[in-house]
């Protein structure tokens, strides 16, 4: 310390990407943020959010103490009270619910990253005997892949991009960014990817209907129409099957059911595979082989095939296909499969999944789980099978933090009919789900249903959803608490900061949240560490290392190793990849991938294309804004990107009477909002493409406006019907859906 100033080394988790930053502090005061060039995993790099910062910290809006309820659901009336108060009663409520209707009757919602970590929901869960009724939109942003991956290779397969493996882009000779804008979702990634561009002649594929900055330079940019990746991949499949174009070592020696899958892609030709995604034979023969033969190959998938419902996870299953049938697997500049680390001379850090206490949850309670007879891959059912090669292969237990969700749209019912029974307790930890979540209204007539009795909200900000709780409770941003992360135990590196400042007012720890009302619960004595830091220094004490040493190296990183199979396998039932899933078939589905059509679509429901002809997109990321983040004025944000836009063809506009800056309004089936139009040629003729998210802090709390919730939230407009969901995982549909707009 000099002259009363401190840095500090921080991870920032504004998002997931764990960029390290040092964060200048003087007198206990946040002064300057800088990326910090010594982190292993970012090496400087920041993306423009973190110049937000400190007015985001320092806003006057922000929540400083526990507050209670004072008035009826949503009329945003409050009192102030204590952390002892509000832990004792929601603890004692609690007990009265669990007692009355069963340990399943309470339910969680939570989000990304945005918090600390999920093994101490998981811990308080498992030992209270819930079956994991944990909902999350990671069953719409990357975990349902995870899911599929594990089923087939025992790991994620294609990565949606948040590994210090992005420093291998620099090895890599061939990307397919596929269904991902880099640019606004992974600025860290793009930064590198465009940087090796201008230097050498690294071949770029993009699948993607709009002009994104990364398909300006792409060598083939393949408009698809929405919702019809899955064809795409398996016509990709059939070109490398048929010209022979496999390696044929790696598919004789670490993989089951070629043959099946040979005849399976038999059904998707080139020709066919033009009709159903309305590219020509060419771009898709091209492609195929661009891919096929520039090695090493590398596909980073987004969220935009995780939210097209149905088919959701066939994409992944048919795109870890061709990465495998290519020999793409676990290589350098390839599909990396990290396995289990951070190891260093053969001991290893505590994951978070030794920590989650799964066992203590009674075996007959997993079956009470929300969908898991439905929706069986990210639930139980699908766990325990991927669980069990998983234990063997690695030796420690496979996490169910968000390798499970249960699902969203069972939830709402659920609370709304008591069926299959009822839920009547909800935590949302830093998460807005009436934001987030498919199906606005629904979630609206839950929130405000009286079968759910207790309401609590863990946030930063008065959000549309904290609106209905019982009790907000203040927490402690990623610059007032320290970090430690292994990326939800999908690395095999774990990240780790001091924090900079102590929590501002009363503001808390999730670790806190959860220890307090566990220990409230009868847990005490499964929440031995004090202090996070004293858990984190117990999670490193393998290695040798300490907590300080630990945080000032901001990153523990296991040496690479390639081609880990050719020495152990894969984590599968049979050691090889799965080709043809033996999971997927054991749990009554298809082992092999296959293209659906989206639930509503101008193909499968003609009849509503024709009042709403357009396709609508959505749920695409877009700066400086990060999900339903950052929409306050005063923080620079806001002020930056301050109205939600809508991307609207030149051509459509025209014959609309739309045009630049108009507000329009979007409509689907199931409701109406409104968002001002960006009128361009980077959205195809056709389509629209409207931000996800949005709501409006200065607009009043109180009903009916709640934040201008029914304003411009596209959610009022997605589709949630369980049987329109992806079957395997339960993603809700938010992209390819019908539309229409005109002038507000
Ligand atoms: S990309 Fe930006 S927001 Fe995300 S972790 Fe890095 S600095 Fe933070």
């Amino acid at each position: 310390m000099k002259g009363g100033l401190e840095i500090k080394k921080v991870i920032c988790t504004f998002c997931a990407g764990n960029c390290g930053v040092l964060v200048h502090v003087k007198d206990g005061k946040i002064i300057k943020i800088q990326g910090n060039r010594e982190h292993p995993i970012s090496r400087g790099f920041i993306c423009e959010r973190i110049k937000y910062a400190i007015k985001w910290l320092y806003h006057p809006d922000q929540l400083m103490y526990p507050l209670k309820k004072a008035g009826e659901r949503g009329e945003n009336k409050w009192q102030r009270i204590t952390w002892d108060q509000a832990l004792d009663e929601i603890a004692q409520k609690l007990a009265a619910l669990k007692e009355q209707y069963g340990p399943e009757t309470l339910a969680v919602t939570e989000g990304t990253l945005r918090g600390t970590l999920f093994w101490m929901r998981s811990r308080f869960f498992y030992l209270f005997g819930n079956p994991h009724n944990v909902f999350h939109p990671g069953t719409i942003c990357g975990l349902n892949r995870y899911s599929i991956g594990q089923a087939i290779a025992g790991w994620r397969v294609c990565d949606k991009g948040l590994t210090p493996k992005y420093s291998l882009i620099e090895k890599t000779n061939c990307v397919v960014v596929w269904g991902n804008n880099p640019t606004d979702s992974i600025p860290r990634a793009s930064t590198w990817l465009l940087q090796q561009l201008s230097k050498r002649p690294l071949r770029i594929i993009v699948v993607d209907p709009r002009i994104t900055k990364i398909a300006e330079r792409a060598n083939i940019h393949l408009q698809l129409r929405p919702g019809t990746d899955t064809a795409l991949a398996l016509g990709w499949a059939n070109i490398i099957l048929n010209e022979q174009l496999y390696d044929r070592d790696f598919v004789e020696n670490w993989t089951t059911g070629f043959d099946k899958l040979a005849e399976r892609v038999q059904e998707y030709p080139p020709e066919r595979v033009a009709h159903i995604t309305g590219l020509t034979l060419e771009e898709i023969v091209e492609s195929a082989r661009m891919y096929a033969t520039t090695k090493p190959a590398w596909i980073i998938g987004g969220v935009a095939t995780d939210q097209i419902g149905l088919n959701a996870a066939r994409v992944e299953q048919a795109c870890a296909i061709c990465q495998a049938l290519v020999g793409n697997i676990d290589v350098v500049g390839g599909s990396s499969m990290p396995g289990i680390g951070p190891r260093t001379e053969g001991k290893r850090f505590i994951r978070d999944s030794e920590l989650e206490l799964r066992d203590k949850l009674p075996r007959k309670q997993r079956l009470k789980q929300l969908g898991a007879d439905q929706f069986k891959l990210m639930t139980w059912p699908g766990y325990e099978l991927t669980a069990e090669p998983y234990e063997k292969f690695y030796g420690v237990s496979a996490p169910t933090m968000h390798r499970m969700g249960a699902s969203p749209s069972m939830l709402w019912r659920a609370i709304l009919t008591r069926r299959p029974y009822p839920i009547t307790a909800m935590i949302s930890w830093e998460s807005n789900p009436i934001i987030w979540a498919g199906n606005t209204k629904l979630v609206y007539e839950a929130m405000r249903s009286p079968n759910l009795e207790l309401y609590v909200v863990n946030e930063y900000w008065m959000t549309p959803s904290a609106l209905f709780a019982d009790y907000v409770l203040p927490m402690a941003s990623w610059l007032e608490r320290p970090y430690v992360d292994t990326m939800e135990d999908f690395a095999d590196f774990a990240v780790g900061g001091e924090r900079a400042i102590q929590p501002l007012g009363e503001r808390k720890e999730d670790y806190y949240f959860w220890r307090e009302l566990g220990m409230r619960l009868g847990q005490k004595e499964y929440w031995p560490w004090e202090t996070f830091e004293e858990h984190i220094a117990y999670r490193v004490k393998p290695l040798g290392i300490t907590y300080d040493e630990f945080v000032q190296a901001g990153c523990l990183v296991t040496p690479l190793e390639e081609k880990k199979y050719e020495r152990l396998g894969f984590a599968t039932p049979s050691g090889k990849f799965e080709l043809y899933s033996s999971i997927l078939e054991k749990l009554g589905y298809d082992p092999l991938p296959f293209y659906e059509e989206p639930a509503e679509s101008p193909v499968r429901t003609p009849e509503v294309a024709k009042e709403y002809p357009l396709i609508l997109n959505t749920g695409g990321r877009f700066m400086p804004q990060h999900h339903s983040e950052f929409r306050h004025w005063g923080t620079g944000m806001r002020e930056r990107h301050p109205d939600p836009l809508v991307d609207v063809n030149t051509e459509n506009a025209r014959e609309l009477g739309i045009k630049e800056g108009d507000w329009i309004y979007i409509e689907s089936r199931r409701g109406r909002i409104r968002q001002k139009a960006r009128v361009s040629n980077e959205i195809p003729r056709g389509m629209v493409n409207a931000e996800a998210s949005w709501w409006f802090p200065e607009m009043p709390g109180e009903e009916p406006s709640l934040h201008g919730l029914w304003e411009s939230n596209v959610n009022v407009l997605t589709l949630d019907d369980p049987e329109c969901c992806d079957p395997l995982t339960s993603g809700w549909q938010n992209r390819a859906l019908l539309c229409r707009i005109y002038k507000a």
